[in-house]
């Protein structure tokens, strides 16, 4: 087994462990602004429960409350929302429910972080009240914004999410990161501040924020889609609506996306020609940028974002080292824009 730094198994262990493991998982998401007293502890809590129903995902608690990505095996699914429902905490918090299920593992591990704010955005929440959020959106009320020249939708996600799905008209300002966006948007929306706004992101977390943050900036009727695009896709169907969401939903786990409707919209980024919405990590580890590609491309390239990266992660390892040092910076020729996830 290969081992790393304190007993820990590698990435690469983790996966291939994972995908042995074929039990058939949920995989959700929820979130929830409460007062947590001690971070650390519930950190712990969560840990221990968790890791003994070998649940996987990524989970981030603070001060202000939780933040969580994750699968459950469907074997434990009882115990899990048992557990859950235990918890003062937790208590009737909402799942969103992947729509794309058992296809390859939307985790290897599970992660559990004590941060200092569940979402990063920048901004300090002693000069604005977080608590003055918009009102809540149903998706048949967002399919009439999205009908009404009137009102105006706004996607508050970054560009690599944008830009292989989202709504019929929506603005989608292009940054790489949500605290960018909470800058952009008031800006970008100036003229606009009595008019009816829309705001969307994944799961909904995003727009708890960014409501009250435009709320505080002057604008006067704002409101935000409950749930994210993840519940609108699952209610769509389950009340016959029309889908109003192009492409793919862009989502932060090993998947990198679940689709919504079957239209490509985002184009190969090594061709720039085929249509394509799948993205990729570049398999040079020490650029990792994360590209879409068209089938041919990817397999044309092996998987690399570029030849220049196919080939510098063939070098002997000691000059490998010395490239890590300056890659980002200096020797990769970009043939798109870097973009390196972060939680969201
Ligand atoms: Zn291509
Ligand atoms: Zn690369």
């Amino acid at each position: 087994m290969a081992v790393t730094q304190q007993g820990k198994i590698s990435r690469h262990e983790q996966k291939a462990r994972a995908e042995a493991d074929t039990r058939p998982r949920r995989t959700i998401s929820f979130y929830r602004y409460v007062q947590i007293a001690d971070p650390k502890l519930f950190r712990d809590r969560l840990l221990t429960v968790w890791s003994s129903l070998d649940c996987f995902g990524r989970i981030y608690v603070a001060h202000e409350g939780i933040n969580a990505q994750m699968n459950v095996p469907l074997m434990y699914w009882d115990q899990f929302d048992a557990w859950i429902q235990s918890q003062p905490e937790l208590r009737g918090v909402p799942y969103k429910v992947a729509v794309e299920e058992h296809e390859k593992p939307s985790f290897y591990k599970l992660t559990i972080k004590v941060r200092s704010k569940i979402v990063a955005d920048g901004l300090d929440d002693s000069t604005f009240d977080v608590t003055d959020t918009g009102t809540y959106l149903t998706p048949e009320e967002m399919n009439q914004y999205i009908d009404d020249p009137d009102a105006i939708v706004v996607d508050m996600r970054n560009n690599y999410e944008s830009e292989v799905g989202h709504f019929t008209g929506a603005i989608t300002p292009d940054v790489d990161t949500f605290r960018e966006e909470l800058q952009v948007v008031p800006e970008q929306l100036r003229v606009h501040k009595n008019q009816k706004i829309a705001l969307y992101c994944t799961g909904g977390i995003r727009c708890e924020k960014a409501s009250a943050w435009l709320k505080h900036n002057g604008f006067t009727n704002v409101r935000h889609l409950k749930g994210g695009i993840i519940e609108y896709a699952h209610q769509v169907k389950q009340q016959g609506l029309v889908n109003k969401f192009r492409g793919k939903n862009f989502v932060f786990d090993e998947r990198l996306g679940e689709r919504i409707s079957d239209e490509v919209i985002a184009t190969c980024h090594l061709c720039r020609k085929a249509k394509a919405d799948t993205h990729y990590h570049c398999k040079n580890q020490i650029c990792h940028a994360l590209f879409i590609g068209c089938d041919a491309c990817v397999k044309k390239q092996g998987g690399y974002c570029s030849r220049w990266c196919a080939l510098t992660d063939k070098a002997p390892a000691p000059l490998k080292k010395w490239f890590a040092r300056y890659y980002n910076a200096w020797l990769r020729q970009r043939p798109f824009k870097k973009t390196r996830l972060k939680a969201s």
